[in-house]
């Protein structure tokens, strides 16, 4: 029950991160208000009634894995945690074209990694030595590219570091930066399968991750305000003092707080000498309405395609392509005919384009070069009572839901223990 002696918490952004740090800071008796600029909360992660296929739609079909904890452990709390489900074994088909060559690699359900020494878990043409380039990954101290520290050539790096790193990172890996798939491989392939079954919200990542936490906020007396849009912070000393909405000003208390949960290009205007990450990679995904389970596994990695990743289910194709810069500027309707094309053949289903849906996400996330990962800055601001989330904030992971969340728990933690101590 929220207590109105103590101050209140303007969450700005009703993404992931200010969904997080609203849910925590909620679910221990603060006031919170959550306000969003948009119509529709989950910001990059959201799914909504689309037209064209007839089917509610993901802007994008977003993995977890079992090792991304905080993500998990929200949606517990939310009560939404069987939503996401994947194989009981962390197993990963792949094709390869032209050849056609399939293979799985399979992690087992250990903790630690063992199948790189069986070669029937292992990707073909791969040996154990090659799965060293993981651990020289994962061990690096400076942040430098990817292609510094690892071999960007041959079978392993085609078929295991590319496709895994490409889709983590939304950045071609050689240009990557290998402290921030060096946090990743020690959170999940490092501690075996466990922590990497692939993990899907096949009744649409809203219903999952967005939905239950609005009404978990609504259960504990949170409001949420959308078409909320901030377009002015004020500051006075060592406080922030007034938030200028579109349609209303909230002079802030003595007790009251601003988490700022937008994205890097939004806080940058509104902090002063904000340091952000100013550069970022697309993301495209098409969905498709047509039955193909009996062609396809539920997801499928595809090496040397215009496919990354094909998820199937009874009813749809979902297709993920990341850092897809090269194809925002073809016309939509050729883009998805060439992803259909491909999908059919590998699927051996009819060349006819069923109905189809593209969702082009520009700025899906920041690039995760070293350059702009060390742009990242820490959720505490110079202000006593301002703090920061988004998945560009500085968690030491890619921008990913795992992020997001960590950096909401991390804002709304950071904040209550200020309030304690104010109080
Ligand atoms: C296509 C796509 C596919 C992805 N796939 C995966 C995946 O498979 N696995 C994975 O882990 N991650 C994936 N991600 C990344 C993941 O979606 C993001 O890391 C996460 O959603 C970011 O959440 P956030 O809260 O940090 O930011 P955002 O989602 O950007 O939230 C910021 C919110 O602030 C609001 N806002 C902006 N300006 C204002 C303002 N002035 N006032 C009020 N509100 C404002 C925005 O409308 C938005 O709701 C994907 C992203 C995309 C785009």
């Amino acid at each position: 029950m929220p207590s109105s002696d103590v101050g209140t918490i303007h969450i700005v952004g009703a993404g992931l991160a200010g969904l997080a740090a609203g849910v925590r800071l909620a679910g221990s008796g603060r006031n919170v208000v959550i306000h969003e600029a948009t119509a529709q909360p989950g910001g990059r992660c959201r799914s909504y009634q689309d037209q064209a296929t007839g089917m509610l739609i993901d802007n994008g079909t977003h993995l977890l894995l079992s090792g991304n904890h905080a993500a998990l452990s929200y949606a517990t709390i939310i009560g939404s945690v069987s939503g996401l489900q994947g194989p009981a074994e962390a197993s990963f088909p792949f094709i390869e074209l032209p050849s056609r060559d399939r293979w799985t690699l399979r992690f087992g359900d250990g903790r630690f990694p063992w199948w790189v020494f069986d070669k029937d878990r292992r990707a073909p043409q791969t040996g154990v030595i090659d799965y060293l380039a993981l651990a020289r990954v994962a061990l690096t101290s400076a942040d430098r590219p990817i292609g510094e520290v690892a071999n960007c050539s041959g079978p392993m790096f085609r078929r295991v570091l590319e496709p895994f790193l490409t889709a983590a990172l939304n950045i071609a890996p050689r240009e990557g930066s290998a402290k921030l798939a060096g946090a990743l491989i020690r959170e999940t392939l490092a501690l075996g399968g466990r922590a990497c079954r692939p993990l899907l919200a096949y009744e649409g990542i809203g219903n999952v991750l967005v939905e239950p936490a609005l009404a978990y906020l609504h259960n504990h007396r949170a409001s949420v305000k959308l078409l909320n849009e901030l377009l002015e912070l004020q500051f006075s000393g060592a406080r922030a003092v007034r938030l200028d909405f579109r349609s209303q000003s909230i002079e802030l208390g003595e007790t009251d707080a601003v988490i700022l949960a937008v994205p890097p290009y939004v806080a940058a205007k509104l902090v002063p000498g904000l340091r952000t990450p100013t550069s970022f990679r697309g993301i495209v995904n098409a969905h498709f309405r047509a039955d193909s389970a009996a062609r396809l596994p539920p997801m499928l990695g595809v090496i040397n395609g215009t496919c990354q990743w094909i998820f199937a289910q009874p009813d749809r194709i979902s297709v993920t392509i990341s850092d897809a810069g090269q194809l925002f500027d073809m016309p939509r309707a050729e883009l998805a005919q060439a992803i259909w094309r491909e999908v059919a053949n590998i699927a051996q289903l009819p060349d006819a384009l069923p109905p189809w849906q593209l969702v082009r996400e520009r700025r899906a996330t920041f690039a995760a070069t070293p350059e702009q990962n060390a742009l990242r800055p820490a959720a505490e601001t110079s202000w006593t009572n301002l703090l920061l989330a988004g998945d560009w904030t500085a968690t030491g992971l890619p921008a990913t839901i795992e992020s997001a969340i960590r950096s909401g728990h991390l804002a709304a933690d950071l904040i209550g223990e200020r309030m304690q101590a104010a109080a």
